[in-house]
C-alpha cells in the first residue's frame, strides 16, 4: 500500500491518527532514500507538537526495529536481559555490571552507543582498553555470547537503521526532545538485540538528559509500555544524576574505576548501583527468586573475583589487553595530572556534573559532534566525593591532560565544587522502581 506523503503530515499536524500501515510506509521509504529529509522533518516536528497514541507509538517502535536485522540468540539457553541507562555523568556502570550479570548466569547481548555532548559511552570506554574491538562480526558475537554469556559490542549499520538516520535528521532539526521519538528510538534498538527482557536505568537531574523527575518517569513508563507491547518484561530504576557518579568522568579513568568495582572496591555508589541493576537483571534473567537472591548473587560474582576474570575473558575475546585488569597501569595515560585545589576547608556538599562533564569535554574526554574523536587517557578524577571534609589548598580533583583544553578545563572545574560548614543530606541514588 502506498500513501501520499503530505497526506500523513497533516493528519499528524492536525491531531490525528495515522494507521500503523500508514506509519511503517512512511518509515520504510525514508530509510530507503524514497523520502526527502525534509518531508520527514515536517512529520517528526508534527509527532513533536502532537505525540503519538499509544498504537502509533507501538507501530512506531516496531517499523524502526524492523527496519534492520532483528538478532536472534536461540543458540544460548536461558532468558536473555540487557540494561539501558538513558546517560549521565560518570555513568560507567555498563562495564561491572555485564560480567557481574554474565557470571550469574544471565546471557548479556550488550549493544551500546557512544558518548555524545555531556554523556559518556560504554563504546569509548571500552576501546580505551588496548586493542578491544566493539566491531565484532555478528557471528563472532554470538560465538562469545554462548561462552561467555556476554558480548559488547556497538551498534552494527543493520541495526534499527531508520533509527540511525532518524536521530541524525532529529538532531538537526530540534525534535529530538520529544518523549515518544526517544523512547521509541532506544527501544527500537534494544529490542533489535535479541533480548527477553530489560533492564532501565532513567536518570534525572541536573547531569541527566531529563533534568526533571517527572519528565524522566513518563519517560520510564513509556519505554515499559513499548516493552510490555513487544512482549518483554521490563523493570526500571528512576536513578539520581545531580552529582557524578563515582569519582571519575573519562574513558580509561573510568575503566580504571570499573575494575576497581570488579575487585570488590570502588566508590559505593558506582558498587551499589552496580548491585541494584545486575539484581534486576538476575532476577528477570531467572537466576533469582527475588531481588534479594539478585542481589546475593551479584554481590558474591563481584566480591569472589569471578565477575572481573568474566571481564578478562571478554576483553580477549574482543581481541583486546586483559592485562589490564591485573595491571590497570597499561591503560591509556595523560602526560599531565593537574591538581584542582579547594578554595576552602570544611564539607564538599556538591558536585555540579556539568561543568565536570563540560571540563572532560574541553580536554576531549568527550565529544560534541558525533564525528569527533576522543582521547582515551584525558578526563576528571575527583579526590573527595559529597560529605567528605576538605582542607583548603589541597587537591579537590585532578584534571588528566595532554596540554590541550586544560585552561578551559581547569576553569570548569573552579565552579565545580561546593565547600559548606555542615554536612548535608543526600538524596537516595534510587529514587524509584517501577517492575
Ligand atoms: N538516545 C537515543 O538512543 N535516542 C534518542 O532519541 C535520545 C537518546
Amino acid at each position: 500500500m502506498t500513501y501520499r506523503f503530505p497526506k500523513l503530515i497533516k493528519t499528524k499536524r492536525d491531531r490525528g491518527e495515522l494507521t500503523a500501515d500508514e506509519i511503517r510506509f512512511a518509515i520504510e521509504q525514508y530509510t530507503a532514500g524514497a523520502v526527502p529529509d525534509y518531508q520527514m522533518s515536517a512529520l517528526l516536528m508534527a509527532v513533536y507538537f502532537n505525540g503519538l497514541s499509544r498504537l502509533e507509538l507501538d507501530a512506531w517502535t516496531d517499523a524502526m526495529l524492523h527496519s534492520g536485522e532483528v538478532l536472534n540468540h536461540d543458540h544460548v539457553t536461558g532468558t536473555k536481559v540487557d540494561k539501558h541507562s538513558t546517560g549521565g555523568v560518570g555513568d560507567k556502570i555498563s562495564i561491572p555490571l555485564a560480567p557481574a550479570v554474565a557470571v550469574c548466569g544471565v546471557p548479556v547481548p550488550m549493544i551500546s552507543g557512544r558518548g555524545l555532548g555531556h554523556t559518556g559511552g560504554t563504546l569509548d570506554k571500552l576501546e580505551s582498553i588496548p586493542g578491544f574491538n566493539v566491531n565484532l562480526s555478528v557471528a563472532r558475537a554470538k560465538e562469545v555470547l554462548a561462552k561467555h554469556n556476554l558480548f559488547l559490542i556497538g551498534q552494527t549499520a543493520d541495526v534499527a537503521p531508520a533509527d540511525k538516520k532518524m536521530y541524525a535528521l532529529r538532531d538537526v532539526t530540534g525534535t529530538v526532545e520529544s518523549i515518544p521519538l526517544i523512547a521509541s528510538s532506544i527501544m527500537s534498538k534494544k529490542l533489535a538485540e535479541g533480548i527477553d527482557a530489560l533492564v532501565l536505568d532513567v536518570k534525572f537531574g541536573a547531569g541527566a538528559f531529563m533534568k526533571d523527575f517527572d519528565q524522566a518517569k513518563v519517560l520510564a513508563q513509556t519505554l515499559i509500555s513499548i516493552g510490555r507491547g513487544a512482549g518483554k518484561q521490563v523493570h526500571a530504576l528512576l536513578t539520581d544524576m545531580n552529582i557524578p557518579l563515582g569519582k571519575t568522568v573519562g574513558n580509561s579513568l573510568e575503566v580504571r574505576e570499573s575494575i576497581e568495582v570488579l575487585s570488590g572496591k570502588g566508590p559505593a555508589d558506582v558498587r551499589e548501583l552496580t548491585i541494584e541493576l545486575g539484581a534486576h537483571m538476575v532476577w528477570l534473567g531467572k537466576q533469582a527468586t527475588s531481588l534479594d537472591e539478585g542481589r546475593e548473587k551479584v554481590t558474591n560474582a563481584i566480591d569472589s573475583g569471578a565477575a572481573l576474570d568474566r571481564f578478562a575473558k571478554i576483553i580477549e575475546a574482543h581481541e583486546g589487553n586483559a592485562a589490564v585488569c591485573d595491571n590497570p597501569a597499561l591503560l591509556p595515560t595523560a602526560a599531565y595530572r593537574e591538581p584542582i585545589l579547594a578554595a576552602e576547608s570544611g564539607i564538599l556538599t556538591h558536585v555540579e556534573p556539568m561543568a565536570v562533564a563540560m571540563a572532560a569535554l574541553s580536554v576531549n574526554a568527550g565529544r560534541l559532534k558525533k564525528e569527533d574523536a576522543v582521547d582515551p587517557s584525558t578526563g576528571v578524577e575527583l579526590a573527595v566525593q559529597v560529605n567528605d571534609s576538605v582542607q583548603q589548598g589541597e587537591p579537590i580533583a585532578w584534571l588528566h591532560h595532554n596540554g590541550s583544553g586544560n585552561d578551559s578545563a581547569v576553569a570548569h572545574l573552579k565552579e565545580a565544587f561546593r565547600i559548606d560548614d555542615d554536612m548535608t543530606a543526600p538524596p537516595p541514588l534510587i529514587r524509584e522502581r517501577i517492575q
